[in-house]
């Protein structure tokens, strides 16, 4: 039966043969080598070269055989859509940690293989949200006062005042699909202009909704309803993809007004050629298309009541300086500081800040290690199944803990330096290992962590506290009441509650020049099973713990080596 186990140990066979360590590198002081491409914003780029740890080299735009080729070189790779981040590139890229894209969209990236690596992915998603709502509102007037064809008539020598009968804003309903940053800043200007605004977001809240003053419309069939004017702002996910087709094209008033400045493939392009031929459409902006460049012959360069331009949403000054300041310090953190807030593949928090729960990160990673180098003592070395128990301070925290979790039953344990909390789930899950973050039980103390491991037949759990002023602590192993701090190398002994023992250990550490820094002694009654949680500076080899097991009573002795904070 799995039970949880009050640290039963039966006697001394089942010993580590070697020292359980976590998967921790040292900081070291090499140069960190990053690849440029795509050109990026030279105060990005400038940003990068000014740190004397790391090595940039910039290049333009490369074919992918010789990105390729070149690839296994880098730590870090910042570009643009221009460069297709390929699952095969990705694997070639063996020395690569993060991945920038200066930019919001990463669907030029194998974000799936990516996370599977533990490769961080960062974008840049705030940077150009003005410049692309600036370019709506362009677009938007140029097709209401047929700018492009006045200005082509005017070169041309015309003078075709009466046909440039154009129309306003004013009074005109706005629809807009997908209310983020984007959408937002659309929907803001949108009301200056003395327009009606409303939108369609399905994951935003009516408190949103009101803040900013717009209409929320409960489905997209509504929004097609009402919109003079429909703008979309959603990314290309399999829900977007063909979003808007033939189906919802027809839906929409006579004489509308659609634009798409977000992701070719969201609007069927054929079907948009169709409405505007037959003029059911007024007119339609489009930046962004299905296959980029838009091929010289495509169908939709023929259109007249269509306004064109080639994916320049982002191209202003302004927004590439932002978006490549942004990315290159996120990627310089990444690299020198192990930062992976910024990464997008990793599993969100709600309501805490990673800031914050760095602290409770390392007691789950350190937790989880601690209860699979105890189940291995005891012979149990395959581990099914990690659940995690947050108390509430921490519960918007509980997934990216649970990866922390699976880091530390992972560490030393599978190959590659890459285990993370990117790629720790994906791997933990290829391993057979179930992963659960399981409810708090009411009246759970607010910062505490308890994290559960399973190997065989054999259940443990190690319980801790660690808040965002508070460093991390164990506060429970098994049955037992502990109170020490998970650094440095910690040895966990069973014994027999008997005099003698915390002496005679003292005596082999200090034998070994092994200082100890923390002793915590437990046990359940007087005389029966007691438990020791010794921190202690340095490692503990395999002839002190031979040692130690010499001792009369010990029973067990396990040690957890993390790294030095
Ligand atoms: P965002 O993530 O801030 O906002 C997207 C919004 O879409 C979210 O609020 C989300 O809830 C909503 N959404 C998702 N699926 C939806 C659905 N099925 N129905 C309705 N709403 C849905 O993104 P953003 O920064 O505002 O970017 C929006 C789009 O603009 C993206 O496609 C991005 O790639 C594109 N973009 C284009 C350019 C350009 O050069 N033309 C530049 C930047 C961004």
């Amino acid at each position: 039966m799995r039970g949880r186990i009050p640290l039963l140990y039966n006697g001394r066979s089942g010993w580590p043969r070697k020292p359980r360590t976590t998967n921790q590198r040292p900081d070291t002081a090499v140069r960190h080598k990053i690849l440029v491409t795509d050109g990026i914003d030279p105060e990005g780029v400038a940003l990068l070269a000014a740190d004397p740890l790391l090595e940039v080299d910039e290049v333009p735009t490369l074919p992918a055989a010789e990105l390729l080729a070149r690839i296994g070189d880098y730590e870090a790779l910042v570009g643009r859509s221009a460069t297709r981040i390929t699952p095969e590139l990705l694997r070639a890229a063996r020395n690569i940690r993060v991945i920038g894209r200066a930019g919001v969209g990463v669907d030029n990236i194998a974000m799936d293989t990516a996370t599977e690596l533990g490769i961080s992915i960062i974008n840049a998603p705030a940077g150009n949200t003005v410049a692309v709502a600036e370019l709506v509102f362009g677009s938007l007037l140029s097709i209401l006062r047929g700018l492009s064809l006045a200005d082509r008539t005017m070169r041309g020598g015309e003078w075709r005042r009466s046909e440039l009968l154009g129309g306003e804003l004013k009074g005109r309903t706005l629809g807009i699909v997908g209310l983020g940053r984007i959408g937002s800043e659309v929907a803001r200007r949108a009301l200056a202009f003395e327009m009606e605004v409303q939108a369609f977001d399905p994951y935003v809240p009516d408190t949103r909704f009101q803040g900013l003053r717009v209409q929320r419309a409960e489905s997209l069939a509504a929004l097609l309803a009402h919109s003079d004017v429909l703008t979309i702002h959603v990314p290309l996910t399999d829900e977007t993809r063909g979003m808007i087709g033939a189906r919802e094209l027809t839906k929409l008033k006579p004489g509308a007004i659609l634009l798409n400045l977000a992701r070719g493939g969201i609007v069927e392009e054929d079907a948009l050629a169709d409405a505007l031929t037959s003029a059911k459409l007024a007119g339609a902006a489009l930046d962004v298309f299905l296959k980029e460049p838009l091929p010289p012959d495509d169908r939709l360069r023929g259109i007249p009541n269509l306004f064109l331009t080639p994916h320049i949403g982002a191209s202003t000054v302004e927004a590439q300086r932002n978006v490549a300041r942004d990315v290159c310090a996120a990627v310089r953190d990444t690299l020198l500081g192990g930062e992976l807030s910024r990464a997008i593949n990793i599993a969100s928090l709600e309501g805490v800040r990673w800031e914050d729960l760095k602290p409770a990160l390392r007691l789950s990673e350190r937790a989880a290690a601690v209860g699979r180098a105890i189940l291995a003592t005891q012979g149990n070395r395959a581990v099914q199944r990690v659940s995690l128990r947050a108390g509430p301070a921490h519960l918007g925290g509980s997934e990216a803990l649970l990866s922390a979790a699976a880091v530390g039953v992972l560490g030393g344990v599978v190959a590659g330096e890459r285990l993370n909390l990117i790629n720790a789930r994906t791997i933990a899950a290829q391993r057979g290992i179930e992963l659960s973050a399981i409810e708090t039980a009411p009246g759970t103390v607010d910062d505490m962590i308890e994290v559960r491991v399973s190997a065989g037949m054999q259940e443990i759990a190690v319980a801790g506290t660690a808040s965002a002023t508070a460093p991390a602590r164990l506060t429970r192993i098994g049955a037992f009441h502990v109170d020490v701090q998970p650094r440095g190398t910690l040895l966990i002994l069973t014994n027999e509650d008997v005099p003698g023992v915390i002496g005679r250990v003292g005596t082999v550490l200090g034998e070994a020049s092994i200082n100890i820094a923390e002793y915590h002694q437990a046990r359940l009654a007087q005389g029966g099973d007691a438990l020791a949680a010794v921190s202690v500076d340095g490692a503990v080899n395999d002839s002190v713990q031979g040692e130690l097991l010499g001792i009369p009573g010990v029973r067990s002795a396990t040690v957890v080596t993390f790294d030095r904070t």
